[in-house]
């Protein structure tokens, strides 16, 4: 960081000659959420890779703000509103509207102890945690989630195609050990039924903003494909033009089993016999199923073990998704590169519109012929 005192704000030739170098931004590499502060980040977490090695899961964590009552009552005692014992939807959004900076500070607060309590510390719910990375992002309405690379303490590492098979299988039981998608019945598990029911699941008609290419695909990858087991697929690369007519079958019945299932859906809660009928109807074995699945990835991927009720439903930690009580997706990291381009984007594109007003309020001065000093102060 370039250290800049008050005297040298007012020196009108220092600040024309960083403005002149188009450094003078660079005093924003302090001011959380400018593009210069996540570029310095980033060269941290750039570190912690050299030292750490590769990250075991990649951590996401929304904010329920107006699930949270625990919130709300704080920043109703706080604003002179009244506490009561339920909100409606209007009042939620009005206290949380009114009062963003208890609301983010809040969150810190709930996001730090729940790292302490849970995750670094505490009830090791993900292993021994040896370190993590964390950028909060806000979303369009202004509601802050986490997303953290981990570091854990002795987990497996996938070396791409030169992992062998001992460590395939160690990654699996990992996996297995703290991911899970199961959707219990309310008979099977009443509390983590409405848990997943609430905060897990994606809904069958999408959103506005989950589907991309002409609403045709949906962003988080949903519906998933059902699975009998956790295992890594490993791309198909087709060899001759058999092949290829192979695979463009294979994706059209899986798009067929899909919509048979989603039909059946309508009425009634799938089942392993619904699934075996429709693998029946098509010749498919299981094994034939599974291999399929591989040939719709264009990267290696982790099928999670998931039951046929669970199609919509994101992978999370059970112990993680009841101490939180809001939105998770938690992922093992199969490509570093992947997750280091995700946390790099942000960079490039950060916090998109102070980029763009810094941009904007340059230009304008220059336009307007503005003194350095009246340009800052803008
Ligand atoms: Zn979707």
């Amino acid at each position: 960081m370039i250290p800049m005192t008050a005297s040298q704000g007012k020196d009108e030739n220092q600040l024309k000659l960083l403005l002149k170098n188009d450094m003078i931004y660079r005093h924003f590499e302090t001011v959380r959420g400018s593009p210069q502060y996540w570029n310095q980040r980033l060269k941290d977490l750039f570190g912690m890779n050299r030292q750490l090695g590769i990250s075991t899961f990649f951590l996401t964590l929304s904010c329920a703000d107006m699930r949270w009552k625990e919130f709300l009552d704080v920043i109703a005692r706080n604003s002179g509103e009244e506490v009561k014992e339920v909100y409606s939807f209007l009042e939620k959004a009005n206290l949380i509207r009114k009062n963003p900076v208890i609301a983010a500070r809040m969150f810190e607060r709930r996001f730090q102890v729940f790292m302490k309590k849970f995750v670094k510390g505490g009830a090791y719910c993900l292993g021994e945690v040896i370190d993590w990375f964390a950028r909060i992002e806000m979303q369009m309405r202004g509601s802050p989630h986490a997303h953290m690379p981990l570091w854990v303490k002795n987990a497996p590492k996938y070396n791409g195609k030169n992992t062998d098979e001992k460590t395939v299988l160690k990654i699996i039981e990992f996996c297995d050990k703290y991911i899970t998608t199961w959707f219990p019945s309310i008979d099977e598990d009443g509390e983590l039924h409405h848990y997943v029911k609430e905060l897990q699941r994606h809904s069958r008609n999408h959103s506005k903003s989950c589907l991309i290419c002409h609403g045709t695909i949906c962003r988080f990858e949903f519906l998933r494909a059902i699975s009998r087991r956790t295992f890594i697929s490993f791309p198909y690369m087709p060899k001759n033009d058999e092949d290829v007519e192979l695979i463009k079958i294979v994706k059209k019945t899986l798009r067929d089993t899909n919509i048979e299932l989603n039909n059946l859906e309508k009425d009634k809660i799938l089942t392993w016999t619904d699934f075996d009928t429709i693998l029946d109807k098509y010749n498919w074995t299981y094994e034939y199923y599974e291999w399929f699945l591989s040939t719709v990835h264009s990267r290696p991927k982790i099928f999670h073990k998931r039951e046929p009720n669970a199609r919509w439903i994101n992978q999370y930690n059970e112990e993680l998704l009841r101490a939180w009580n809001a939105n998770m997706d938690i992922q093992f990291i199969l490509d570093p590169y992947a997750c280091a381009r995700y946390l790099m984007s942000y960079t490039t594109k950060p916090e998109r519109e102070m980029s763009l007003l810094l941009e904007a309020t340059h230009k304008e001065c220059r336009e307007g012929n503005l003194t350095v000093r009246e340009e800052v102060k803008r």
